[in-house]
């Protein structure tokens, strides 16, 4: 018997009143968590270089976690002794954990696709395998005691188009016609105070995508997640996809996009009515010396400026360390240099949330979005998909598309499927290779 009952509540403070933005907050046994929301990613119970105080004085309210990961180490039989990874990693905030699908696109030459589910070669010892099954997901995720749990899904990149794959991953992941992944997860026994969140699939086509979302909102699931995207589809069916899976979920429930971090993609996606977001992009960039600035624009440190990363910026970097002095850090290798960065990236996405969520509020988001663009690309950058997307919604943006974007076609990618060869060298340190 499938479970119904859930303890996240989710409650729409603001909408929009021209795009499809909504500010809104759910609860859950540990605590409030404002939306729209970027979660930071700590893959194995640690947000590299960063301690749990650090995470709560930028009023961080959720993070993510690794189910992949974590089974491999600590695994399930240390954290069953912590009772979960909170008391684990001294944060007793919210966490959402994925599934461990993800790595079937990313470790793709490691894994093994069957009906029953997919087995995993560990990447440092291929001898060693992990079959991730939908009722094994839950088992770590119940081991691991996430706030959110994410369903084990059949991940298949957008990126490939269209065809019986794409249809083969939208059914397995719901129970059409036998049984299936959604429902195997739902019958699995998790913790009292977990949540589980569907991940809808279907390529880019709307039909398959409505219905994997008929099939999946009848199960009374307490959030929804859309999956299978930032997979090498272009920026512009990215964003249809989105537009035409996000009315199709409940109103009274949180919509998640996995994978994406660009202040641009948030911006088009809260418009587009998506709450929660995360990505390894913030923090793995600082690792290679890069800081994200309000503007939209990235700084690599690469030069001595007596100035602070981000003038005006409350963060324990720009209050007490200057570019010069972090480039120094950077180039003579001190790990402290992505420590202090990561914490101005990660505050760089939080203030961006924040203005964004104060904007709807105060019924001033398309303002807001155009003051953005007006800031950001008045030299006519603003690429035509943002555009495309951004005038869907009632939010006119198209005189800045300047002539060289109008037929420039971008790529959507997953921040962790990417390399850094391009990065200089100077900048980079070894563990940072690691995502
Ligand atoms: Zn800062």
């Amino acid at each position: 018997m499938s479970r119904t009952e859930w303890c996240l509540k989710y409650k729409v403070e603001k909408k929009c009143s021209t795009t499809k933005a909504r500010a809104a907050v759910f609860e859950t046994s540990r605590g409030k968590v404002h939306t729209p929301v970027f979660m930071p990613v700590g893959t194995q119970g640690t947000m590299k270089g960063i301690t749990v105080d650090q995470m709560k004085n930028m009023d961080i309210e959720i993070i993510l976690a690794n189910t992949y990961h974590l089974a491999h180490q600590p695994g399930t039989e240390i954290l069953d002794k912590f009772n979960g990874v909170h008391n684990f990693m001294g944060w007793d905030r919210n966490i959402l954990t994925d599934s461990g699908g993800f790595q079937m696109v990313s470790l793709i030459h490691l894994t093994t696709l069957t009906e029953e589910g997919v087995e995993f070669a560990y990447p440092h010892d291929q001898t060693r395998k992990l079959m991730m099954t939908p009722e094994e997901s839950m088992r770590i995720q119940k081991s691991i005691d996430s706030d959110i749990v994410m369903q084990l899904d059949d991940v298949v990149s957008a990126g490939i188009g269209r065809g019986p794959r794409i249809e083969e991953a939208a059914e397995r992941s719901v129970k059409n016609p036998v049984y299936r992944w959604l429902d195997r997860c739902l019958e699995s026994p998790l913790g009292v105070n977990q949540n589980i969140f569907p991940i809808i699939q279907g390529g880019l086509d709307p039909e398959p995508r409505i219905k994997c979302s008929e099939e999946m909102t009848r199960r009374k699931a307490p959030g929804f997640a859309i999956g299978g995207l930032s997979g090498g589809e272009t920026k512009d069916e990215f964003w249809r996809v989105i537009d035409n899976s996000a009315p199709l979920l409940p109103v009274d429930k949180p919509k998640y996009c996995m994978g994406v971090g660009y202040a641009l993609d948030l911006i088009v996606l809260v418009s587009l009515g998506v709450d929660m977001f995360d990505c390894v992009y913030p923090t793995r960039t600082a690792r290679f010396g890069h800081a994200l600035l309000i503007d939209g624009k990235e700084l690599d440190i690469k030069r001595g400026e007596f100035a602070p990363i981000e003038p005006g910026c409350p963060c324990e970097c720009c209050k007490n360390y200057t570019r010069a002095g972090l480039h120094i850090l950077f180039r003579s290798r001190q790990s402290v240099a992505s420590s202090i960065l990561s914490i101005h990236n990660l505050m760089h996405q939080k203030r961006l949330m924040t203005q964004m969520r104060e904007a709807i509020i105060a019924d001033n988001f398309p303002s807001w979005v155009f003051a953005y663009c007006e800031k950001n690309f008045s030299d006519g950058s603003l690429p035509q998909w943002a555009s495309n997307a951004l005038c869907k919604v009632g939010v006119d943006v198209s005189k800045f598309v300047g002539k060289v974007m109008k037929n420039k076609e971008e790529r959507s990618s997953r921040h962790d499927m990417k390399s850094y060869k391009s990065i200089p060298k100077e900048s980079e340190s070894k563990d940072a290779v690691k995502s």
